[in-house]
């Protein structure tokens, strides 16, 4: 598969969409179909739905080369963006790869900074501002995963210097226009058209070498974005089909990477669905699953793509009867019939932890991550008590297989 991608930012408005149609008179509809004409923000946002559809979609602009060796095209792709001087960055892991992209940018590479470390610290993003400006830097070059590409954000940040993201891992952040920075101990994240990559090139051949065990994780992580995004409050039908296609795309690679890590036709559809996904991220909002997950691991410490995967099926669970189209896409997605299950025998096939027992966490934090995660709820399509949490977190806690 190689393609290149040019969207331009195009915000659209449609016709509202009810499906149930009790929901029309709090809307003040009339009962049968006549609920029709372009909606204001506010009330699309209601996500109301029927057949007739109403919804805001605005595309994000980036250029993204997708392609076994893509990565060849990097001295062009900085050309491209007008830039020079480029600064290559990278973890201390991934300084041979930065190493390889800065020898194939010749004159063009101003130099590496290869300090990237997860969440984003303001040290290390403070001192690959410095690096950038005393290189005379035009462009940062950011090879690896999301902490990498976080890194690149905060330097966009305050120095508007454009971004060419090269993905290593399925974690998306390359789609989107969040960034965290990590003060103090305490992460502050936010949403800034500055921070999106300009140009994303991805390329197969750089992702053999992330683990088997990584890939799952990053994988199911990039599978919750799309499911959420799927049942998201400003859902749209584009955004949809995408989701849709990338967890099916993802879920098909999954599958075969645990035991062909090096074919690169199974890396191309990970890597696929992993943009897929990340423009779903970076496009709707997010609702109970990721609530649930940013409590757990801000407050726990449990680790960031395998809480995705053990709350997934239990989130998924507790939704279904909010949203029985979007289960029906997951479901066709995955070949499986009931959307819940079918997440869950997936992370199982891929041998990731089952339940928050396995993750660390002890009977006793139940109910307190119950309290937090009541702290400044997430709109979620189901509304949900304290009750209704505490259980949903018994059952992920003991592993079980929703129905
Ligand atoms: P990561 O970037 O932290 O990488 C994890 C480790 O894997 C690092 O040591 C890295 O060097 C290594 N690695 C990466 N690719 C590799 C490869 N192909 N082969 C071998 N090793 C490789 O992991 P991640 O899961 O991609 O990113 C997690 C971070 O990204 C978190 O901080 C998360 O909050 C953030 N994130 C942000 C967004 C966003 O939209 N802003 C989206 C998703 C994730």
């Amino acid at each position: 598969m190689v393609f290149i991608v040019r969207m331009d930012t195009m915000p659209l408005q449609g016709f509202a969409q009810v499906r149930d149609p009790s929901k029309l008179d709090a809307l003040g509809g009339p009962r049968i179909g006549a609920f029709c004409g372009f909606s204001t923000p506010e009330n699309v946002l209601q996500r109301s739905t029927w057949h007739m559809k109403s919804f805001i979609y605005t595309a994000q602009a980036s250029r993204v080369i997708f392609g076994l060796n893509a990565l060849e095209n990097i001295e062009h792709e900085v050309v491209q963006v007008g830039a020079e001087r480029a600064l290559v960055l990278s973890t201390p892991e991934q300084r041979p790869e930065a190493e390889k992209v800065a020898s194939r940018l010749g004159k063009r590479a101003a130099g590496i900074f290869a300090e990237a470390v997860m969440h984003v610290p303001i040290e290390s993003a403070r001192a690959a501002r410095d690096l950038a400006t005393q290189l005379g830097a035009d462009c940062a070059v950011a090879i690896g995963g999301g902490s990498t590409t976080g890194l690149a954000k905060a330097i966009a940040l305050e120095s508007t210097l454009p971004i060419i993201a090269i993905p290593t891992t399925y974690a998306g952040s390359e789609m989107t226009t969040i960034y965290g920075l990590t003060e103090h101990g305490i992460k502050r994240t936010g949403r800034d058209p500055r921070v999106l990559p300009r140009t994303v090139i991805y390329d197969p051949a750089l992702t053999t070498s992330l683990p088997a065990g990584l890939s799952a994780a990053s994988g199911m992580n990039a599978i919750a974005h799309a499911v959420e995004g799927l049942y998201a409050q400003d859902s749209n039908p584009v955004i949809s089909l995408l989701a849709e296609e990338g967890i099916r795309a993802m879920a098909l690679g999954l599958r075969r990477v645990i035991s062909a890590p090096n074919d690169l036709e199974v890396r191309s559809d990970c890597l696929y669905g992993a943009w897929l996904c990340g423009i779903v991220l970076g496009s709707v909002g997010i609702a109970l699953h990721h609530k649930l997950c940013h409590t757990l691991g801000g407050s726990f410490n449990l680790p960031h793509a395998e809480t995705h995967a053990v709350v997934l099926p239990h989130a998924v669970a507790f939704n279904a009867p909010a949203a029985p189209e979007e289960m029906q896409r997951i479901g066709r997605a995955l070949g499986a019939e009931s959307a819940a299950a079918g997440i869950f025998d997936l992370a199982k096939a891929l041998g990731l932890p089952q339940s928050l027992r396995d993750l660390g966490l002890e009977a006793r934090d139940l109910d307190r991550a119950s309290d937090l995660a009541m702290l400044s709820p997430y709109w979620n399509p189901r509304p949900y008590s304290r009750m209704e949490i505490r259980e949903l977190l018994q059952h992920a806690y003991e592993g079980d297989r929703p129905s």
